[in-house]
């Protein structure tokens, strides 16, 4: 059996997990609407069907303190039965075990209810908590026991108690925020009290037979948090007070040390949930960064752990499970860990989707279903946008043939999956390659296609997603043989050892990463190094696990990233990932300057104007990064009557503001419904 330890039951003793693989807590935005519910139910029955062990539903608030979100998803009166016994049937219909996430947001809540162990404001949000008096603790105690007891009569196999991330849990576990001189401040022995309390008394209202995790923070990655001698009491006594399984959170929000974007190796933090195995007896679960089969069977055969949550890899492919016990691995749409479209909508709040599987939390929407009358399409362009295209329409039943110009599949994904930190954006390259050859499309590379060969061939419909071209601003002496295009860098021109970048959208920052880096530098970066740069100290002998900072690392260029518009650079990036971008810039020393206007160019380097004085930055290369144009010449502008329908998606159809999110969600719109 492939993947054997991942794949095999696990007892709990009073009920069993079909296997090892945990659907990890995701808030979608669905949670937090009743006329949502039945979104969700379809949401987690894929999920489900798929074949996961275990699902753990987005975060509910046991009270109106707890809230997130003003008007966030409940579970605290027998009125909210219905809508949650809703999600429970869909998962047992399909054979798997659905436990609901308890998280009191304490002072991570965004609305003036707030609470905490101490009154001090997070440097996240602009509302200052109440510490909660005793009767206040006692309250909050009485609410968890509730909600999991309704969670209960609502079907649920279980309850996971939200203790990690920084919410209030990890908030009165923590001197940084646990400032109190009552027996729930002080000693370690207090300030675990309260999580304590919960437990007992979530065990006292839901009997032995009922699943209760508890998500503890195995590293706080913020100063003033605990140490692992503190993390291991904590974790013997939840075990003492009943606790069933120990899942693992690592860092706080407010944390500034990144521990899910894409540039974090691989299980990075898999070592901590091992450490925990060894200090306990009951079944501990690893998480962060660990998206496939392969890499969960492994922690699990190696003895890091006997659960493996994966949140974002089961939005990208529900099917996961399926794929990897049938032997089908490589038809896994793999997460790569962009946060473009799950969190950052969170963050947005805006509704949680997934960028390469725009189906996710919209599977009522978005539904493929086999069509009636067969039509011959042509796509015409296999970038991100065209490839989703194709591979939808194929698998509802369309002939589809597939032309690009290049040598490979990918368009500008093969540029991106060259960017230090951004490998995993290959996995996508692979998945649709597999979906091409799994519904037969008829791939045509080094194919540049004109319109004459488009008539010649006969097609019902024509799909244009030939992408961009990127944008050459008029600067005087931009054909300069000191100016390249980002393009021409990543596919390996030489730069010299001073540059200047025109343009700081993502691709300015991506390039000024790239150049940072050798050429032949080890992809991805190995686990020591990464820790070692963003001080994660895996030992946690200092509270929080912050290491000392490491000398500031000798830059391999001198580079200035440049905007004309005023303001921070970057600020259009993504919020959950941006500042990892920005951070990384600014500890290699790379000059960041707004409000530019760029006068010439000439051999010596780039003329520039900024607050009214004029200089010359002396550089060797200037690399332009400037945006894009759409690339749409195929698309006649009077369509001939009788001929092929035209549709243009993905940078063909608009450059401006275009993602890869856009160009695979248009792509698989358009070929859903034709
Ligand atoms: P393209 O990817 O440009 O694909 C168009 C394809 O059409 C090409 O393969 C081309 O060869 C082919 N073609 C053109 N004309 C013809 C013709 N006449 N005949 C045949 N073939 C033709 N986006 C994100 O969302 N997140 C990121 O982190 C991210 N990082 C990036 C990093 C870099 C360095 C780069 C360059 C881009 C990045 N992007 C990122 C942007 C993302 O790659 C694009 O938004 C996406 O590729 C657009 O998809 P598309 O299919 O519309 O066009
Ligand atoms: P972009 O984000 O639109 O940025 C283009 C940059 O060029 C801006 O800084 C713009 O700012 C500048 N610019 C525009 N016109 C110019 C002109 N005529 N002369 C000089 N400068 C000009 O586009 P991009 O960086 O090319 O990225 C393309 C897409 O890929 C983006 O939509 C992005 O979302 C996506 N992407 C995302 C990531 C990610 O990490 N999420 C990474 C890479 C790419 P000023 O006008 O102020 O100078
Ligand atoms: Fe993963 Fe990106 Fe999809 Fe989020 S949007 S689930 S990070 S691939």
């Amino acid at each position: 059996m492939p993947y054997r330890h991942l794949l095999s039951e696990l007892d709990l003793g009073f009920t069993k997990l079909r296997n090892r693989v945990v659907m990890g807590s995701m808030h979608t935005g669905l949670e937090d609407r009743f006329w949502h519910y039945p979104a969700l139910a379809e949401y987690y029955r894929e999920r489900a069907k798929g074949g996961v062990g275990l699902i753990i539903t987005g975060g509910i608030s046991p009270n109106r303190e707890g809230w997130l979100l003003p008007f966030g998803g409940t579970l605290n009166s027998v009125f909210d039965l219905h809508n949650h016994r809703r999600l429970t049937k869909a998962v047992h219909d399909e054979g798997g075990k659905i436990a609901l996430q308890i998280l009191h947001a304490g002072r991570y809540g965004y609305h003036p209810f707030v609470v905490s162990a101490s009154a001090i404001r997070s440097p996240i949000s602009k509302f200052t908590p109440k510490a909660l008096t005793e009767a206040g603790i006692e309250r909050t105690v009485r609410a968890y026991a509730k909600t999991a007891r309704l969670a209960q009569r609502a079907g649920y196999d279980g309850v996971e108690i939200m203790g990690s991330e920084g919410y209030l849990l990890n908030q009165f576990l923590c001197l940084r925020t646990n400032h109190r001189t009552d027996r729930y401040g002080g000693s370690i022995a207090n300030r675990m009290r309260l999580a304590l309390a919960v437990v007992r008394r979530v065990r006292e209202a839901c009997g032995d037979r009922f699943i209760v995790i508890y998500r503890l923070s195995l590293i706080d990655l913020v100063e003033g948090g605990n140490t692992w001698d503190e993390t291991i009491q904590v974790a013997g006594a939840l075990e003492a007070a009943g606790v069933t399984l120990i899942n693992t959170g690592i860092g706080w929000h407010e944390a500034r040390v990144p521990t899910i974007v894409t540039s974090v190796p691989r299980a990075a933090f898999a070592p901590l949930t091992a450490r925990l195995r060894a200090a306990v007896t009951i079944p501990v679960i690893a998480s962060n960064r660990i998206n496939t089969p392969e890499l969960a069977e492994t922690l699990i055969a190696q003895g890091s752990a006997d659960l493996v949550s994966m949140a974002r890899p089961l939005l990208a492919d529900p099917q996961f499970v399926v794929k990897a016990s049938e032997g089908r691995a490589d038809e896994i749409n793999t997460c790569i860990a962009c946060n473009q479209a799950c969190l950052d909508h969170t963050f947005r709040n805006e509704r949680a989707s997934c960028l390469v599987n725009p189906r996710a939390a919209r599977e009522t929407e978005l539904v493929y279903r086999p069509t009636r009358r067969t039509l011959a399409l042509a796509v015409v362009g296999a970038g991100p946008a065209g490839l989703s295209a194709a591979c939808v329409a194929a698998a509802r039943g369309h002939r589809v043939t597939l032309f690009d110009a290049n040598t490979t599949i990918g368009g500008q994904f093969n540029l991106a999956k060259r960017i230090p930190g951004k490998e995993e954006f290959a996995e996508t390259l692979r998945y649709f390659g597999a979906q091409l050859r799994k519904y037969g499309v008829d791939v045509h590379l080094c194919t540049r296609v004109d319109a004459a060969r488009l008539d010649k061939e006969r097609f019902d419909e024509i799909i244009v997603a030939t992408g961009i071209v990127p944008r050459r601003p008029s600067i005087p002496g931009i054909d300069g043989a000191n100016v390249l295009s980002y393009v021409e860098v990543l596919h390996g021109a030489p730069v010299g050892r001073t540059v200047a970048v025109i343009g700081a959208g993502g691709i300015g920052f991506d390039i000024s990463e790239f150049l940072l880096h050798r050429a032949g530098d080890p992809q991805p970066q190995p686990r020591e190094a990464w820790l070692d740069a963003w001080r994660v100290d895996l030992t946690v002998a200092t509270p929080g696990g912050l290491a000392p900072a490491a000398p500031a690392p000798q830059p391999e260029r001198r580079i200035w990233l440049l905007q004309r518009k005023k303001g921070k650079l970057g600020a259009g990036l993504g919020k959950t990932s941006g500042w990892v971008h920005r951070a990384t810039l600014v500890r290699h020393g790379v000059k960041m300057l707004d409000g530019v206007t760029y006068l010439e160019i000439g051999p010596g380097g780039l003329k520039i104007e900024r607050d009214g004085l004029q200089q010359w930055l002396e550089v060797d290369t200037i690399v332009v990064c400037a945006g894009q144009e759409s690339l749409r010449d195929l698309v006649p502008t009077t369509p001939r009557s009788g001929g092929p329908r035209f549709h243009v998606i993905g940078g063909a159809a608009l450059a401006t503001e275009l993602d890869a999110e856009r160009a695979i969600r248009e792509g698989a719109e358009l070929a859903a419904k034709l």
